[in-house]
């Protein structure tokens, strides 16, 4: 394993002060309390920031509210919205190296990562931009000859937005800019666990020409600020990226004001290995597949499925490749996986290795915690567990580390069930040189994404989302947009006398 500890960006002497946005001001929370969030690589503290309650949720729910009945946003043009929508894009990027320090600093993911999340990011919001200008609904002129129904697409409404610590910035972008398209206002609930890109941006939003109330930040913890977010009569829709049981209790909390809900929730994902599959490429997606961002990452391919003919040539190659991963100082521009987010997570990912092993599989490498040198954080070596059987909860559950669970198939059938096999249903992939294989695993396999000789490459263009326990609803992408809009039909008599209901008399 290459242990990587040299830095690239300095760590600030102060912490950056994290602040509700509300009603366009920069405001403390009503309780006046505060909390601190330290770095899980470093240990040093990044941010303190405010620490939000009901009271807080509620005004900005009302702030919200107001602006979109006032029309400031919700009424004014699809070329007005690009318009401030690229100037943010434009921000953004000018803004790249700001925001990936925090982002880093707060969640222990590698420098390049986050510069590269930040700045894909800013396309996010070009990609936006162009819809807001192309959106449209249907018009009918074919219901008779005195008749035209035109169906129109209205912006939802007051949008809640709960976003995970794992892609923070990343994840906001999937969804605000998109709901900004359509109309909406939105009130924001950051992770507790980072804050601070979130509130950048709501800086940026300013400079970018936002009208005040557009967009408010809530700062805290789940319950105190989500749970209000999630029930109050003046929100229309809440979209959530988190843990499936999260997700769950958000979805019955909003069911008491049926309002709309979206879910980007947890994932199992497989990549499936058949023996005429090209092994190097397939082994190195394998690696970048379980690693990314330590393993944390809704769309982990934190199980592989492999043609019994082929498991040990695979096994070998993944674990060369791992030993090669540069694990270390996220700080360091070469280090390609950072630290985890807590120790209590690194506990529990532990806790589920110990667990497989105790049931009888095999580590082929790593296994256990580790530490990087000279940092004070927490880390997990690269772990390959193979002879895991479909039954062990490593090959159900998210783990969210970088563990490599390895099952193996014997036919197309089998390799379908397994897939399937899943509470969950987010993204799988297939590995083959033969177009029949790769398209019956494609079309037989429950997921809202499946990757052909590929692993997790997206695009703002293709939507993206889960089916079963992994979500409803798509981000991003056409789809991804019209989540945000409520479709109404306005039914319009042409000229002639309406014939009359009520007989002459
Ligand atoms: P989490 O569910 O613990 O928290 C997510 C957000 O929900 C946080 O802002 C948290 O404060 C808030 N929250 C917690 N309890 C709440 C409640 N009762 N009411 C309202 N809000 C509440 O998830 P996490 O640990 O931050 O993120 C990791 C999870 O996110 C993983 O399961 C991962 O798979 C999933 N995820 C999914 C996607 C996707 O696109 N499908 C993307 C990234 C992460």
């Amino acid at each position: 394993m290459n242990l990587i500890s040299a830095v690239d960006a300095a760590i600030p002497a102060e912490p950056f002060i994290c602040r509700h946005l509300i009603a366009g001001e920069w405001r403390d929370s009503a309780s006046g309390e505060t909390y601190d969030r330290m770095s899980p690589a470093h240990g040093c503290l990044v941010s303190r920031a405010a620490l939000g309650a009901e009271a807080d949720a509620e005004a900005a729910i009302v702030a919200a509210r107001e602006a979109f009945d006032s029309g400031v946003w919700s009424r004014i043009s699809g070329k007005e919205r690009a318009t401030i929508l690229l100037r943010v894009a434009d921000l953004i990027e000018g803004n790249v190296e700001r925001m990936a320090l925090l982002e880093t600093l707060e969640s222990g993911k590698p420098i390049s990562q986050s510069r590269a999340e930040v700045s894909g990011a800013a396309d996010l919001w070009r990609y936006a931009a162009s819809l807001a200008r192309t959106m449209h609904g249907d018009s009918h002129n074919t219901l008779g000859p005195d008749m035209l129904g035109v169906v129109v697409k209205d912006p939802i409404g007051v949008v809640s937005m709960i976003t995970p610590w794992n892609f923070p910035f990343w994840i906001l972008s999937q969804k605000l800019p998109f709901a900004l398209a359509a109309g909406c206002t939105t009130v924001i609930k950051p992770s507790e666990l980072t804050p601070s890109t979130t509130v950048m941006l709501g800086e940026l939003l300013f400079e970018a020409g936002m009208p005040a109330g557009v967009v408010n930040i809530v700062l805290g913890y789940g319950p105190a600020v989500g749970g209000l977010m999630s029930t109050h009569e003046a929100v229309d829709m809440v979209t959530f990226t988190g843990s499936t049981a999260v997700g769950k209790a958000i979805s019955a909390a909003a069911s008491s004001t049926l309002k709309k809900v979206a879910l980007e929730l947890g994932g199992k994902n497989p990549q499936v290995v058949f023996p005429d599959a090209d092994i190097e490429s397939a082994a190195d997606a394998i690696t970048f597949g379980v690693y990314f961002n330590t393993g944390q990452c809704c769309n982990s391919s934190s199980r592989i499925i492999v043609h019994e003919d082929i498991v040990d040539e695979v096994v070998e190659r993944v674990v060369e490749l791992s030993k090669r991963v540069a694990f270390g100082d996220p700080l360091d521009p070469r280090t390609q996986v950072g630290a985890i987010i807590s120790v209590q997570h690194q506990g529990k990912i532990d806790d589920y290795v110990r667990a497989a092993v105790t049931e009888g599989a095999e580590i082929a490498l790593g296994g256990g915690p580790m530490t990087v040198p000279g940092l004070e954080g927490q880390f997990y070596q690269p772990t390959v567990v193979r002879g895991v059987s479909p039954e062990m909860a490593i090959a159900r559950e998210e783990v969210f580390g970088p563990v490599l669970s390895v099952l193996t198939f014997r036919t197309m059938d089998e390799a379908v069930a397994l897939t399937n096999d899943a509470s969950y249903g987010l993204s799988a992939g297939v590995w083959s040189e033969n177009v029949h294989t790769c398209l019956e695993f494609s079309t037989r396999a429950h997921a809202g994404t499946v990757w052909t000789n590929t692993w997790m490459d997206g695009f703002p263009e293709l939507s993206f989302g889960g089916v079963k326990q992994s979500g409803q609803g798509r981000e991003i992408g056409r789809y991804g947009l019209e989540e945000f809009f409520e479709i109404k039909t306005l039914v319009m008599r042409i000229g002639r006398t309406r014939e009359p209901w009520v007989r002459p008399e």
